[in-house]
């Protein structure tokens, strides 16, 4: 599809709402032309007369025209306000050809909750702020609840992150096989060159986290949370666990942190002696991922392990003394119904876990389900949008509440991904990233640090190579580029 702009810079907000209604659809750009002889174009224009600027879109479609405009006053034509009002006109125009009903509107690049909480801050009653999102954003009163409840949910942890708070992110990107949805750089150990590669990588890991820790030690940092995510972490070995979690807690002061979570992940890689580990570790959230309890599907997008596999992890690490304990779910799955998916929902319910977080299927191009010509054919018929309200409904209703949420792009209608859990179950980590709250930390291979100023929306980054090779090839370098750390905060603090 293409789209032309012509005479305005709006062609990323033009295409973040098109990719809405045409998730994973290559977009061809074109500025200033008028070359509309053809089949498969968006045209949008903005054009200033002597006292009013029309924003216009027109759609060729399958054969049919769409066509809205707006009219703005010149005196208040900002850039803002075209903005906006280009993107209303062609969500009306993309809502009558595509008869779909985007719940989110025209909120796209804003994180929704972040964006609630700021005007909570800012004093506006909650009426206003609803209207708001309402009347500007066009967003859904479903999906307004949502943000609302969210809001409302992490405002007091949102408050007791502190000036020299910060977090730490340890990135394990090694996994037992690849789902076929999968499009994190994590790499399959099913193959020997990428197996071999997990001791070096746990000893380059324990040296870099001993320098982030002496930074942040001599910086005076106080280490709120501790994240060990992936990949799937438990794709180490029992000692391999042990000799990260032992470092974690020889090279950083542990005293301040609140919460210390280990993704389990996959019930394929977890064994009892390795639960033993972690809850010897300290940590004291862990995630059993089921992502759905309906077999063909998990053998579908390629995880080598059964539904009741996952029941019976869950079991165990219950009986082991675990308390706090996550459940990852995906809306949208190739080959999942409303109906299968709502048995997983009920399912994962019925288990009694402390957290279950919902996400939608995000389908970028480096995932094998993404096919040149668009979302492969089953996805597009998934219902991901009653699911996803299915889950929000049943959730809720058994006493889960959201309490973060965030979106990626190329999900079906912008769907949000979205945390639950009981009441003070809420998971520290995912709001203080979500909301970027304060720095984090990452090590390993693919972690980006984020250097945050508390009240300043300015984030730098520190990146880490992505692939675990890369990483221990140009380790040295990795560590020259934690100085930045250093660097950030001697101009602060
Ligand atoms: S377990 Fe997660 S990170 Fe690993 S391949 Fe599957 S989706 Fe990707």
């Amino acid at each position: 599809m293409t789209i032309i702009c012509n005479q305005h810079k709006f062609q990323y907000e033009v295409e973040c709402v098109c990719k809405m209604f045409f998730p994973c659809t290559r977009f061809g750009h074109e500025y200033d032309s008028t070359d509309f002889d053809r089949d498969d174009i968006l045209i949008t224009r903005q054009k200033q007369g002597n006292t009013h600027t029309y924003l216009l879109v027109i759609f060729k479609w399958n054969g049919k025209l769409y066509r809205a405009h707006k009219v703005v006053e010149n005196q208040r034509a900002q850039k803002q306000h075209c903005e906006e009002q280009l993107c209303t006109a062609l969500y009306e125009v993309l809502t009558k050809a595509t008869g779909l009903q985007v719940q989110w509107g025209i909120m796209t690049g804003v994180r929704p909750a972040k964006y609630m909480t700021y005007l909570m801050k800012r004093g506006k009653s909650m009426p206003q702020i609803r209207r708001e999102f309402r009347d500007r954003y066009l967003v859904s009163d479903q999906k307004i609840d949502l943000v609302e409840r969210t809001a409302k949910n992490q405002f007091e942890i949102i408050g007791s992150s502190r000036e020299n708070s910060y977090s730490l992110y340890i990135s394990i990107p090694f996994c037992p096989s690849r789902c076929n949805y999968c499009s994190f750089v994590s790499s399959s150990i099913a193959g020997a060159k990428a197996r071999n590669l997990i001791q070096p990588y746990v000893e380059h890991l324990c040296r870099e986290l001993a320098y982030i820790a002496e930074q942040a030690k001599a910086l005076g940092l106080r280490l709120e949370s501790i994240y060990i995510g992936g990949g799937t972490p438990t794709t180490f070995s029992a000692e391999q666990l042990k000799q990260l979690t032992d470092a974690v807690r020889e090279y950083f002061l542990c005293d301040t942190v609140r919460e210390y979570t280990i993704e389990a992940g996959r019930a394929d890689t977890i064994t009892e002696e390795k639960l033993q580990v972690i809850l010897r570790s300290g940590a004291t959230r862990i995630s059993i991922n089921p992502q759905t309890f309906h077999d063909e599907v998990l053998r579908g997008i390629g995880r080598k392990h059964t539904a009741q596999q996952v029941i019976d992890c869950y079991r165990l690490a219950k009986k082991l003394g675990f308390t706090d304990i996550n459940m990852d779910l995906i809306a949208g799955l190739p080959g999942d119904t409303l109906e299968s998916f709502q048995r997983t929902i009920d399912t994962a319910i019925g288990l009694d876990p402390t957290n279950i977080t919902v996400h939608a299927l995000s389908v970028k191009r480096s995932s094998s389900l993404y096919t040149v010509n668009g979302l492969d054919e089953s996805l597009k018929q998934a219902q991901t949008v009653k699911m996803v309200d299915y889950a929000y409904r049943a959730l809720t209703k058994q006493g889960y509440e959201p309490y973060y949420m965030y979106r990626q792009k190329n999900t079906l209608q912008n769907l949000e991904n979205v945390g639950y859990c009981k009441q003070g179950y809420e998971g520290l980590y995912n709001i203080f990233i979500m909301e970027e709250l304060h720095t984090i930390l990452a090590a390993g291979a693919g972690g980006v640090s984020k250097l945050i100023r508390p009240g300043c929306d300015k984030v730098q980054r520190i990146f880490n190579f992505k692939y675990p090779f890369e990483y221990l090839k140009d380790f040295d370098e990795i560590l020259k580029r934690k100085d930045a750390i250093s660097e950030f905060y001697g101009q602060i603090l």
